[in-house]
């Protein structure tokens, strides 16, 4: 079974209801004054917008937490979903359960990685996995329950989430699991996450990025090392970088334009 990533519902207007939550910071108005600007047309989607993206260049944070999205998330790898369920905060999380559910005939639904199957193991490790379902049925008919059942199962065993998380967790969640060290499948979850807000509210889903996207820190904070082997480090500078030309500067190393510099900005010949 293949990852599958479903938005299931959000804030009803996410747009009108970042725009307010900012706006009665900054505003004389009440909420419920903005709100009929907005009904009215005073104020437009395109003034919204653009008032929200001023907003988000200073690190007034709080009001994203009001916008709300609730998806459903299936064919993960318990693997994925050991990772995926250390978020705390903003995040709210209904797994699929190996105590309520028993998996009939002992055929677990599981996940076999690109890397195994490159390396010519699948066939392997399915036939692995199809002992350990045959066990796992063994010990089912003779009445253990399945909640000691599936101490047998691997970390490849699909599970399913059905979730709710603001959009303050999910730029969180972003910048951390878009990022190329991140492991490939938390990779594509929030790849594809991220795919399902872009569809229904484009002006906030493009946000959405890794933590070196130019909406998000613009550089890489991972080790320098790390920013060498990543194939986005290209067009993004390392932190170390940035400051190896702040300490020049503030030692007044940079060079100066020179004569030759100055021939190509003039193209003299
Ligand atoms: C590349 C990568 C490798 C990882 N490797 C490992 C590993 O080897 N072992 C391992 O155990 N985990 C690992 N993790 C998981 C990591 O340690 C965190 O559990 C995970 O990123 C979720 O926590 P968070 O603080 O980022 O986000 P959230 O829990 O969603 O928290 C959101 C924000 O709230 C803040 N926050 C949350 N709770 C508190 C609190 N109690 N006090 C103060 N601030 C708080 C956080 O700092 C964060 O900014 C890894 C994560 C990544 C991205």
């Amino acid at each position: 079974m293949s990852i599958q990533v479903t938005l299931i519902s959000h804030s009803e207007y996410p747009l009108r209801s970042l725009y307010m939550a900012y706006r009665t910071c900054y505003s004389q108005l009440t909420p419920q004054q903005v709100c009929d600007r907005i009904e009215s047309d005073r104020i437009t989607h395109v003034q919204m917008r653009d008032f929200i993206e001023e907003r988000l260049k200073t690190g007034h944070a709080s009001p994203l937490e009001q916008v709300w999205f609730e998806l459903g998330i299936s064919g993960v790898s318990r693997a994925f979903s050991h990772q995926f369920v250390r978020h705390r905060v903003g995040i709210s999380f209904e797994q699929q359960s190996q105590r309520y559910v028993t998996y009939k005939k002992g055929a677990f639904p599981y996940t076999v990685p690109k890397t195994v199957a490159k390396a010519g193991l699948s066939d392997e490790m399915e036939e692995h996995f199809k002992k350990v379902g045959e066990l796992y049925e063994k010990m089912v008919e003779v009445g253990i329950p399945a909640e000691d059942a599936r101490f047998l199962l691997p970390n490849a065993t699909n599970t399913n989430f059905k979730i709710t998380v603001n959009l303050q967790s999910l730029l969180h969640i972003c910048d951390l699991r878009l990022c190329t060290r991140a492991q490939w499948e938390f990779r594509k979850v929030v790849a594809l996450m991220r795919a399902e807000v872009v569809k229904v509210v484009p002006e906030i889903g493009h946000y959405l990025q890794p933590k070196c996207g130019e909406y998000r820190l613009g550089y890489c904070d991972e080790s320098y090392e790390d920013w060498q082997g990543c194939p986005i480090g290209r067009v993004r500078p390392h932190k170390q970088v940035l400051l190896q030309v702040y300490d020049s500067y503030r030692k007044g190393e940079i060079q100066p334009l020179r004569d030759e510099d100055w021939a190509a900005i003039e193209e003299r010949a």
